[in-house]
C-alpha cells in the first residue's frame, strides 16, 4: 500500500501496471489481444470505477480496449473512462492516423505489412503531461512519439512505456523504433533524473527493474540510439544516400530481420534521425541523381 493504493504490474509485452486506489482502478496501457482483455476483464471483475490511462498511440498499448475489455467492464456495470495524451489521442482513437504518425505511410489499417492491426479506441479524455491523473503522475517522455507520457505510480514504480526499452528489445530490433531519436535521448536524461526518487522502472516491453539497476538499461538504449545516429553520419559521410537506403544499410549493420515490416520501422527512425541531425545542422538534405538524398556536413 502506498499513497492509498495497491499497486501491481501484470507481466507482458507491453506489462500493465495496475493500482488501485480507493475504489478506483487505474490501468496503465492494457496490451493488445482478446486474451489479453479477458485477462484485464477478470481480474478488474467487480471494480465500480476503472480509469485506463494509454501512454502513446501505438496499437498494441491499447487495442484491448476495443478488443472486448470495454464492452466486458461496461457490460459488468462498472464505468469506465479512457484517457490518452493530448498529442496522441487523435491517433488513439483514429487508427488510419496512427498508420501516418507511425510509418509516413497512408496504409490500410488492416495492412498485413503492419505489425498490429488494431481498431479505433474511443477516448474520453485527454491529459497533457506534466499532470495528475488522480494519484498518478502523468510525465512527458515524448521522442517515441510525438506525446508520449510515462506514468509514476504513488509507490515510486515508474511506468517509462515505450521511452525505455529491455535489453531483449535492443538486442532484436538494433535500432529501436522512436519518431524522433533526439528527443527520446533527452526523455532517457528525464528518466535518469527521476532515478533517485524511484523505487523501480518498467519499460513496457522488459522486466520490472529496481530503480538502483535501471542505469545500465539507460545507458543501453541511450548506446542503441546513438549507434544508429553515428551509424547514418558514418554512412551519408561516404555518399548521398536516400532513407530507404540508409534503412537497408543500417538493417543489415544492425542485424534486423530483412523483412517488410521491420524495414519499415527502421525507416521510419531513419527519417526522425535525419529530421533531428538536420536540426543539428549535421546532415543535409540535396537532390542526386534525381532522388532526395541526405549527405553529412564536414565540420
Ligand atoms: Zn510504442
Amino acid at each position: 500500500m502506498a499513497g492509498g493504493c495497491t499497486v501491481e504490474v501484470v507481466r507482458g509485452s507491453p506489462a500493465t501496471l495496475v493500482a488501485s486506489c480507493d475504489g478506483t482502478v487505474y490501468v496503465v496501457d492494457p496490451g493488445h489481444g482478446r486474451k489479453r482483455a479477458k485477462q484485464l476483464a477478470k481480474k478488474l471483475r467487480g471494480s465500480g470505477s476503472v480509469v485506463i490511462v494509454v501512454t502513446h498511440h501505438h496499437s498494441d498499448h491499447h487495442a484491448a480496449i476495443a478488443e472486448g475489455l470495454a464492452d466486458a467492464l461496461t457490460g459488468a456495470g462498472t464505468s469506465l473512462r479512457v484517457l490518452a495524451p493530448e498529442a496522441d489521442a487523435p491517433a488513439v482513437a483514429d487508427p488510419r492516423l496512427r498508420v501516418l504518425a507511425t510509418f509516413s505511410y497512408p496504409l490500410d489499417p488492416s495492412s498485413p505489412l503492419l505489425p498490429f492491426r488494431a481498431p479505433g479506441v474511443r477516448v474520453d479524455e485527454a491529459y497533457s503531461p506534466p499532470a495528475s491523473v488522480g494519484p498518478l503522475e502523468a510525465v512527458p517522455l515524448p521522442g517515441h512519439t510525438l506525446g508520449q507520457a510515462g506514468i509514476l505510480a504513488p509507490d515510486g514504480t515508474l511506468y517509462a512505456a515505450d521511452a525505455l526499452f529491455g535489453e531483449r528489445v535492443l538486442e532484436r530490433y538494433g535500432a529501436p523504433y522512436h519518431l524522433d531519436p533526439c528527443v527520446a535521448l533527452e526523455s532517457l536524461g528525464v528518466i535518469e533524473g527521476m532515478l533517485p526518487r524511484l523505487e523501480a522502472v518498467q519499460p513496457s516491453h522488459g522486466p520490472l527493474t529496481p530503480a538502483p539497476e535501471a542505469q545500465g538499461l539507460i545507458d543501453a538504449n541511450r548506446g542503441a540510439i546513438q549507434a544508429l545516429l553515428n551509424l547514418i553520419l558514418e554512412e551519408t559521410g561516404r555518399e548521398p544516400l536516400d532513407s530507404g537506403e540508409i534503412a537497408a544499410r543500417a538493417a543489415s549493420r544492425l542485424g534486423a530481420v530483412p523483412e517488410p515490416g521491420m524495414l519499415m520501422l527502421i525507416e521510419a527512425t531513419v527519417r526522425g534521425s535525419l529530421a533531428c541531425l538536420s536540426r543539428q545542422g549535421l546532415v543535409e538534405a540535396r537532390v542526386e541523381a534525381g532522388r532526395l538524398a541526405w549527405r553529412a556536413v564536414r565540420g
